[in-house]
This record gives structure tokens, C-alpha cells and sequence, in this order.
């Protein structure tokens, strides 16, 4: 049985074999804010996350960060540094990557989050990032969070495909062992046996988490689905559940994309989104100021 008691207790091999108390479970009642350039998550609005899986050119990531913040999304997404299933897949642009993805965000006024794959691009991808991913592949990598844990740039830390839910509040407990605090935590769904979609959305995980720890808890129903037709309601479904903001694909023409085209919205569908979501955030607002 998983409980607050026992998550994310660690034994220390110092000779006395003492128990430390866990950073990541939950202290009180409040959900610890992590700041991501102007934007609070955890707070009382719930935000919208949003971008090209892949950065692909200048034109593809402007425009999208001008629609999705004209819409309403208040931090720009897009991958520089891809986690491939193949080696033939593309890789992404890496740094000049980083640099269109930057200069999009700096144009719509709206921070940006991009994935660090490897230790070697820490400081590369936190000199042009406000928030960096460590992808749902690299959740156990346990040097990577280590390194991470020891810079203040807040962590998108995404769960891993078939890691439990202790496991992805071990993982965030590395992060702030190492003395950050910044982390969010991110539901993108999880490998079970059924195969009708790309993955399964565990949302009962993520109240689980939510009663669990004080961290922030955001939900990528782009890479939990798969499926484009979907990812709006299950982006409402993760607000009802208690989630503080969604993450979610969007490409100008998705059926063209380089990567993740059958999950990423169009530009219509992420308006249609962002309108289906107005009613539980208005109503979210609402509790908390009541
Ligand atoms: C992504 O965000 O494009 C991505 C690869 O995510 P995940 O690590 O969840 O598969
Ligand atoms: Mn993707």
C-alpha cells in the first residue's frame, strides 16, 4: 500500500541507517507554486502548455507560438533534442532548435520548456530554456536528475512509460535532494496491456499524486492518447481530476509534422480545446477564491 508515510523514504547508509523524511510528500494542504519565467504553476489558474512536438523550422514554431497564445497558452513547448524510438527518426535540430524555439517565445511574450536528453546539454539547454523536460524515456536516469537537481531551472519531470507511482516521486525526490525544488510533475501516459491507443492516461494517478505530494501535477494527453480527435477531452478530464494545467502538441499542418503528427491539434482544434477547458478553469478559479 502506497501512502504518504511511505513514499520517497529513503535509507542512508551513513552507519546508523536513519531514515529521512521524503521532500516530495505532501507537507499540508497547499500546492507548492514553481515559477516558469512570469507564469506560476500550481497556483490557481491552470495553465495551458503548448507547441510542436518537434521545432522544424522558424515559420513552423512562430507561428504556432503566436495561435496557441493568441488562444490562451501560457508557456511554449517544442523539442530540440528528440528521444527517438528509432535512429533513423529525426533527432531534432538541437541547438538552433533551441535558438527558433527561444526567439518564438521571446515574440509571443511567452516562456518556453524544451527536453534535455543528456547530462553533455544541461547547460546548453538551460542557458535558452525557462523550464526543461526530462522526457518520460530518461525518468530513471539517475546521473541526469542528479545533475539537474543541483540547478535552479524549474523540471517538467514526465513519468515514465511503465514506472509506478513511487517510482516517479523517487525520481522528482532525486531532483529535490539535489536542492531544487522547481518540479513538475507530468502524467503522459503509461504502457498496460490494452494497445488501442498510444498509451493509457492514468488519471487516478494523477489525484493519487495530487493527495500524495505538494508538487504541481500537469497532463500531456497528447503522448497519453496518441489520437488528435481526443486530446481536448481528455485535457478537460484532467482539469475535473484536480490536475493544475495540461501540455498538449499543436503544428500548423500536423498531418505534415516531422514527429507526432497524429497526436499534435491543428490550429483549429487547440481553439476548440482551449474553449471546451474554459468552463472547469473558470469553475477552478471560482472554488479556490470561494
Ligand atoms: C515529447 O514531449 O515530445 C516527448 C517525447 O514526450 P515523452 O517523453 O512523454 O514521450
Ligand atoms: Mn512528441
Amino acid at each position: 500500500m502506497l501512502d504518504a508515510g511511505t513514499v520517497g523514504k529513503t535509507n542512508r547508509t551513513n552507519g546508523n541507517d536513519k531514515l529521512v523524511q521524503s521532500l516530495v510528500e505532501r507537507r499540508d494542504d497547499l500546492t507548492s507554486v514553481v515559477w516558469v519565467g512570469d507564469q506560476p504553476i500550481g497556483g490557481v489558474e491552470v495553465i495551458v502548455m503548448a507547441g510542436p512536438c518537434s521545432v522544424e523550422s522558424r515559420e513552423q514554431v512562430m507561428s504556432t507560438a503566436l495561435t496557441v497564445k493568441k488562444y490562451g497558452a501560457s508557456i511554449l513547448r517544442g523539442g530540440a533534442y528528440k528521444p527517438r524510438t528509432s535512429p533513423y527518426d529525426f533527432q531534432g535540430l538541437g541547438v538552433e532548435g533551441l535558438h527558433l524555439l527561444r526567439q518564438a517565445g521571446d515574440a509571443a511574450g511567452m516562456p518556453v520548456v524544451t527536453e534535455v536528453m543528456s547530462e553533455d546539454d544541461i547547460d546548453v539547454v538551460c542557458d535558452h530554456a525557462d523550464m526543461v523536460q526530462v522526457g518520460a524515456r530518461n525518468m530513471q536516469n539517475f546521473a541526469l536528475l542528479r545533475k539537474l537537481g543541483k540547478t535552479r531551472t524549474p523540471i517538467l519531470l514526465k513519468r515514465g512509460p511503465s514506472a509506478t507511482v513511487k517510482e516517479w516521486l523517487s525520481a522528482a525526490e532525486y531532483i529535490l535532494h539535489g536542492g531544487n525544488e522547481n518540479v513538475v510533475l507530468c502524467e503522459r501516459g503509461i504502457k498496460t496491456f490494452d494497445s488501442s491507443l498510444r498509451n493509457t492516461l492514468d488519471l487516478a494517478g494523477v489525484a493519487l499524486v495530487k493527495e500524495l505530494t505538494h508538487l504541481p501535477v500537469v497532463v500531456d494527453p497528447s503522448h497519453a492518447t496518441g489520437k488528435r480527435s481526443i486530446v481536448g477531452v481528455c485535457a478537460k478530464a484532467a482539469v475535473a481530476v484536480g490536475a493544475d494545467g495540461v501540455i498538449v502538441e499543436v503544428h500548423p499542418q500536423p498531418d505534415k509534422a516531422w514527429s507526432d503528427g497524429a497526436q499534435s491539434l491543428s490550429f483549429d482544434l487547440f481553439a476548440e480545446m482551449m474553449d471546451r477547458l474554459q468552463k472547469p478553469m473558470r469553475t477552478v478559479v471560482q472554488s479556490a477564491k470561494a
